[in-house]
């Protein structure tokens, strides 16, 4: 297969993380005999350095003329003022709604030779396998919000709509398909009337998936069954504010920021993929940066925009195996572990995958 993908590896370990996340694309792109183009813009902190704004409108083009997007990070302490007017996170809000991307998905999936370190009981932990599926474009992160009474009196308002909530719930029923076969749906019905709207909607939407096992559980109720039984849940589905804190609870499961990757889907089979961390200010430049984050992004990129399942799933075969036999970044290193750098990490993953 032929696919175009453009990088946008930003600030910080982002241009580090990525590079080592294109290593291990064109090693399985040589060993299935595929040709990946690799297209590169700019964003963030750097694109503000360079063009004066976060977004520039070349990388908008060439994030559009592309099959998918992989993203580093974006941020760090020389564009940290909040009050500037260019910041660099608008080059990620920007390419969300450029590109309409609805959905964020984040698996969960502790790796078994990294089990001791998660602040969760392995006992607890074993069998965790789980999917985020947050919508990302509507709900109170983008509803009218202002102040009144001279300011001291704010207020932010939640909407959301019948199609946005069908849509979502669409996305998560069909990845549970392709899963352990179950969907819950967080919202907190006994109080707000968008959690209704969501709830009547889900319920609906669910009577279209009947092998699916389907259950409405309320936010909070949630939030305490992800750390009581991770184990219990497949594909969980949410609005974009519950989702936003349920993802980073949730990832807190592995124990490991750098190892965890995320989708961002639009309609169809187009996605912007990234790893879920920053740009990490405090050891950028050293090399030591956990590459797998950004590698196993890539991994989800062949999944869920080029259809490559097998392609995939070599990939976190060949990052379980480098972990299994001890290999380590410096942040997940533990007692009897060789420790290695971002590029070497990156080469072992690849190389897994040559000799495979
Ligand atoms: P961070 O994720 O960058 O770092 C938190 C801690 O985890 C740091 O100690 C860092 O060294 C460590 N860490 C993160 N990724 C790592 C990796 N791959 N390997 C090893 N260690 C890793 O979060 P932060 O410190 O809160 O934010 C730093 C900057 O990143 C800020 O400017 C923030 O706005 C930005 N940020 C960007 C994104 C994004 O681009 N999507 C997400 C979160 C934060």
């Amino acid at each position: 297969m032929q696919a175009k993908i453009a990088l946008l590896p930003g600030d910080g370990i982002g241009p580090e993380v990525i590079a080592e996340a294109r290593k291990v694309l064109e090693a399985v792109a040589s060993v299935k005999g595929h040709t990946f183009t690799f297209i590169e813009g700019l964003v963030g902190g750097i694109a503000i350095d360079k063009v004066g704004t976060a977004l520039p409108e070349d990388t908008l083009a060439l994030c559009r003329a592309a099959d998918a997007v992989l993203f580093g990070a974006i941020g760090g302490p020389k564009w940290d003022d909040p009050t500037a007017k260019v910041r660099p996170e608008q080059g990620l809000l920007g390419l969300r709604k450029g590109l309409g991307l609805f959905a964020n998905l984040r698996p969960v999936r502790p790796s078994p030779a990294l089990k001791g370190a998660s602040p969760i009981r392995p006992e607890v932990l074993a069998g965790t396998d789980l999917l985020v599926v947050r919508e990302l474009t509507g709900g109170i992160y983008f509803g009218e919000r202002g102040r009144l009474n001279g300011g001291s009196v704010a207020f932010d308002t939640m909407t959301y709509s019948v199609v946005e909530v069908e849509r979502i719930l669409r996305v998560a029923f069909e990845l549970a398909r392709k899963r352990r076969k179950k969907v819950t749906s967080v919202d907190k019905a006994n109080v707000l009337e968008c959690s209704r709207l969501w709830r009547e909607t889900a319920n609906r939407v669910a009577q279209e998936y009947p092998d699916v096992d389907f259950e409405n559980l309320l936010v909070d109720a949630c939030a305490m069954h992800l750390i009581r039984r991770p184990a219990s849940f497949d594909v969980i589905v949410t609005g974009n504010m519950f989702g936003d804190i349920l993802t980073d609870e949730a990832s807190m499961l592995t124990g490991s920021l750098g190892m965890l990757p995320s989708a961002s889907l639009a309609e169809g089979t187009f996605g912007l993929y990234e790893p879920i961390h920053g740009s990490a200010p405090d050891i950028a430049g050293k090399g030591i940066a956990n590459p797998i984050g950004a590698v196993l992004s890539g991994a989800m990129l062949l999944r869920y925009s080029l259809g490559l399942e097998e392609e995939a799933q070599a990939i976190e075969a060949a990052v379980d195996q480098v972990l299994e036999e001890g290999y380590r970044t410096q942040d997940i290193a533990q007692e009897g572990t060789q420790v290695v750098g971002t590029a070497e990490m990156g080469d072992l993953i690849a190389e897994r995958l040559t000799q495979g």
